[in-house]
């Protein structure tokens, strides 16, 4: 039989847990996400963050500012937020308008509160193997697998894409968590040679149900990262229903990765509240 990697339950639980840790505690983690121009994907993705803050008993905040503020504006607005004691995490919505270069602005956040693991510092951290913030869909990756109980160990993981979001930091998190690992991207020749060795397959590709039976092999578990739109409004993932049916495990689409994403923001939110002044 297969099982079903459900996200939802699993950052159900997550939560849970968080909210109790977060009761006993007088002062509250507080997160903050800033917002630069008025695009319509970001605020459905702030709104979201906002709520999932409320649900666990954080306090989060908005700052919002015009698309038209300049790059070293931003900067001062980040060093107010990275000064002030009372703010743990920081957040900048991704895209930035275009005159605004993100990489610097992330390069620009205090590291201890870069909860999103976007910071060199603690990109750097993880692929030596050291306590870091990790970005949030990897992280809820690996808890979605620790929770259903899939141990990774000496497991050939094959990872399809190289994101710096995705596909790198979730190679170098299941690395250290001793997986053998490969990472295949754009300009890898034979992808199916490669996805059928595959223990367990994380597929963060962004192209819809690229992979069908034809690419992996019987029991193998998948991890589907992708999200797309069908024309009738509904969601699917990079992975088609004929590779769930030869798997011993998969996470769905919608209600497998995508909630596990925000479970994992609290973590390294609540881990940020806990890390401080340290
Ligand atoms: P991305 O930045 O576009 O990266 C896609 C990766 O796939 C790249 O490394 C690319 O290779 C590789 N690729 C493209 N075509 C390929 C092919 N034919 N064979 C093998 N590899 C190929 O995407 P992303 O940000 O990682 O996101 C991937 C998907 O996950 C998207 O659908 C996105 O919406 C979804 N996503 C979901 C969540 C969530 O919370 N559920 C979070 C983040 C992303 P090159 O490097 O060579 O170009």
């Amino acid at each position: 039989m297969t099982l079903i990697l459900n996200g939802v339950a699993a950052s159900q639980a997550i939560k849970e847990q968080i909210k109790q840790t977060v009761t006993q505690e007088r002062e509250k983690p507080h997160l903050v996400v800033v917002l630069v121009g008025d695009n319509l994907a970001s605020e459905v993705y702030v709104k979201n963050k906002e709520k999932s803050c409320k649900e666990v008993g954080f306090m989060s905040s908005v700052k919002r500012y015009d698309s038209t503020i300049s790059q070293e504006a931003l900067f001062k607005e980040l060093d107010k937020l990275n000064n002030d004691k009372d703010i743990h995490g920081i957040i900048v919505q991704l895209p930035l308008p275009n005159h605004i270069n993100a990489n610097e602005i992330i390069d620009h956040i205090a590291p201890h509160k870069d909860v999103d693991g976007f910071h060199p510092l603690n990109v750097g951290n993880l692929h030596r193997g050291q306590s870091s913030f990790v970005s949030a869909t990897p992280l809820g990756i690996l808890r979605l697998l620790e929770f259903y109980s899939i141990d990774v160990v000496s497991k050939h993981v094959v990872v399809v894409g190289r994101s710096n979001i995705v596909g790198k930091p979730i190679a170098a998190l299941l690395l250290n968590a001793n997986a053998t690992v490969t990472i295949t991207h754009s300009k890898t020749k034979n992808l199916m040679h490669h996805t059928k060795q595959a223990d367990i397959l994380i597929v963060a590709v962004g192209i819809k149900q690229l992979i069908t039976e034809e690419y992996v092999k019987e029991g193998v578990v998948i991890v589907d990262v992708g999200i797309h739109r069908n024309d009738d409004g509904t969601l699917c993932g990079d992975v088609h229903p004929s590779a769930y049916a030869l798997s011993s495990a998969y996470s769905p689409v919608p209600k497998g990765v995508g909630p596990m994403t925000i479970a994992a923001l609290l973590l390294n939110t609540l881990q940020a509240f806990q890390e401080r002044g340290r």
